[in-house]
């Protein structure tokens, strides 16, 4: 083909950037390309297919639809053809090179900041077809669009800055053809036994035929639609290889045929790992929709709720109509029966999972856990999702154990009513909170949590059975007190005479005095065991970790003002109160009061300023240091 007036195009600065990285870059996984754009030609042809069927006039409506791969062994050219929907004129300009989708920008940020190769991930982020450019010095692409009477168009680049444009004169066929001139260290894509290796083994499940030499390579077949019985596991992992880019297997494989009340079929995969953890490529999920095994739509993001995004798969469904345009799909009744009986196989398929095989649970809480929480919001579903939630507890032998709800009520105290959590940056930090001692006393479990989010989660879930969940910093210490102690009374401290008694709370005064506005009241403890202080919120509606957040969120600086309890069994808090008998104006019960305070508020992670505490402590311990050599006489 000739072409006339060419014009030249700059790609887009981004695109530059990604195509600097996969030319000169030597990756060992290269033979993806192919994958790329037969990926492309079968989405051409879904595309039009799905014309089709809404009844558009379409150009050369006779051709068939397929994909035909040719390669010449003496030039080093690979030709790859398919009869798809093809491309007008603006919209090469706008796919290919012009305007950077917003997958690159992610795409280029994963290579430079992890150093994955650009192959491995390439397919995820909207971007596949410049991987052409791993192998090619120089692509071709003619294509016309379905539109009838829309001119061809061809595109062509050396992938370096810049492509070009042009017509063509002579005939084109509907659908796109790319023409990839292999570079000298690429030569060996021109075998018939190559290609033919590489579609089997990256697009085997493609759904049109994949032709080459004439001969059909791939097996075109929707496993879904085939008997579980009659499907092989190897089959299920190269389908869903196929299917989400993974090079692992699925951890977990649902294959369901629902009949009633809607008939569908599906296919769907819980990945070993979660790679959106960080929030990358939030925009890549959902299921592919078929409608009697036609394409209706890649990734449909209403199938499942956005908790379960973590599930790829296929779903199809003989009650559809095969013309549903994508747009109302969300209003179709049948449509939204599906969304919800998928849903719930999902969630039964878990639960099947959890009582199954524990170990195997718990790996998929770890990696997908923090999506799954965040499904507290779904009502129809809240008493599965409770069922399936997980939490490391002060009851459990370290971080990685998890428990359920369930697990939790079995092991409570006969007239206990709540459920109680406590949040802490780790497990360490949570189980020596001094919120925690009276827990510990009663023997009473408390759930860990780690992630500022579960906060959140907790508040809105706010019940499990009939049990309401209570942040540990909340729970009404009356109903607490009444639950027996575990183990002997273990008091380390004889009672206060009833004159010390006086004295103590004579020394909660003096101690409010000397915190003046710091403080909303100073009051005795009875919650505390081990420390001698800790600070309380006053109200319950909050608790200390959520007004953290809730602080955070709104950029406040300022320290809450919070009630200071004291622990009047500790000894330094005895001995405090010796030291004021002798005299209430010592400077030591200012010095210690102050301490107290700094290290509570260090606790609750409001300390900003350490300077204070560190040289207080530091003459503390210079004076104590000094008794200690007189006492040791040394
Ligand atoms: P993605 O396929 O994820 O959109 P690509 O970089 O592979 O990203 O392709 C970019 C776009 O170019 C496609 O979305 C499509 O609009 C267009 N395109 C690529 N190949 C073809 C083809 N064979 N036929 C029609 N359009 C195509
Ligand atoms: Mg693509």
């Amino acid at each position: 083909m000739s072409k006339t007036e060419t014009k030249q195009y700059e790609f887009k600065a981004e695109i530059k950037q990604l195509l600097n990285i996969l030319v000169h870059s030597l990756y060992t996984n290269r033979e993806i390309f192919l994958r790329e754009l037969i990926s492309n030609a079968s989405d051409a042809l879904d595309k039009l297919r799905f014309e089709s069927n809404k009844g558009s006039a379409i150009e050369q409506k006779e051709l068939p639809y397929e994909i035909k791969l040719d390669f010449d062994d003496k030039k080093n050219i690979i030709t790859l053809t398919d009869t798809g929907i093809g491309m007008t004129r603006e919209e090469v300009i706008e796919n290919i090179g012009t305007i950077a989708k917003s997958g690159t920008s992610e795409f280029l940020k994963r290579i430079k900041e992890n150093g994955e190769a650009a192959s491995n991930i390439i397919g995820k982020f909207g971007v596949g077809f410049y991987s052409v450019f791993m192998v090619a010095d120089r692509v071709e692409l003619a294509t016309k669009s379905f539109l009838p009477g829309e001119p061809p168009v061809v595109w062509s680049s050396d992938g370096l800055g810049s492509f070009e444009l042009g017509e063509v004169d002579g005939k084109v066929d509907r659908g796109t053809q790319i023409k990839i001139f292999l570079k000298e260290d690429a030569k060996e894509f021109a075998s018939k036994w190559k290609l033919e290796q590489i579609i089997k083994k990256h697009s085997n499940f493609i759904s049109f035929p994949i032709k080459l030499d004439a001969e059909q390579v791939n097996t075109i077949s929707a496993l879904w639609r085939e008997p579980k019985s009659s499907v092989k596991k190897e089959e299920y992992n190269e389908f869903y290889k196929f299917l989400s880019y993974e090079s692992e297997e699925p951890a977990l494989i649902i294959h369901k045929s629902v009949d009633a009340p809607i008939q569908f079929n599906c296919l769907l995969f819980v990945p070993q790992k979660n790679y959106d953890m960080f929030g990358w490529n939030r925009e890549n999920y959902g299921l592919d929709l078929y409608v009697r095994r036609v394409l209706i739509q890649h990734k449909n993001k209403d199938l499942l709720p956005e908790y379960l995004s973590f599930v790829k798969g296929v779903v199809d469904s003989e009650d559809l109509p095969l013309n549903i345009s994508r747009e109302t799909l969300q209003e179709n009744l049948i449509f939204t029966k599906i969304a919800n009986s998928v849903t719930a196989q999902v969630l039964a398929s878990l639960s099947q999972l959890a009582k199954d095989d524990k170990e195997k649970y718990n790996k998929f809480w770890k990696e997908h856990g923090r999506i799954f929480k965040m499904g507290y919001s779904d009502f129809a579903n809240q008493g599965k999702y409770l069922e399936l939630l997980r939490f490391n507890s002060s009851s459990c032998s370290d971080e990685n154990e998890l428990i359920s709800f369930d697990g939790y009520t079995d092991r409570m105290k006969k007239d206990q009513k709540e459920i109680y959590y406590l949040f802490g940056a780790g497990r360490d930090a949570a189980a020596s909170d001094p919120h925690l001692e009276i827990f510990k006393r009663k023997g009473i479990e408390v759930l860990y949590l780690f992630d500022p989010i579960d906060e959140f989660v907790m508040s809105s879930i706010n019940k499990y059975k009939d049990f309401e969940l209570k942040s540990a910093d909340q729970a009404d210490l009356k109903t607490i007190e009444k639950l027996d102690e575990v183990g002997e009374k273990q008091d380390r401290t004889d009672k206060l005479e009833k004159d010390d008694e006086l004295h103590f709370k004579s020394l909660l005064s003096k101690m409010k005095e000397i915190l003046g506005d710091r403080v909303i009241e100073i009051k005795e403890s009875k919650r505390l065991h081990d420390s001698p202080a800790c600070l309380v919120n006053q109200d319950n509606t909050m608790s200390a970790s959520m007004q953290k957040i809730l602080s955070i969120v709104n950029k406040e600086t300022s320290v809450p003002k919070k009630i200071m309890e004291i622990n009047k069994n500790h000894h330094l808090i005895r001995n405090l109160i010796r030291v004021f008998k002798a005299d209430t104006g010592d400077k030591f019960i200012r010095d210690v009061t102050e301490q107290l305070y700094e290290s509570s508020l260090l606790l609750e992670g409001y300390l900003t300023d350490p300077h204070k505490l560190v040289s207080r402590i530091n003459s503390l311990l210079e004076e104590s240091s000094g008794w200690y050599t007189k006492v040791k006489n040394i």
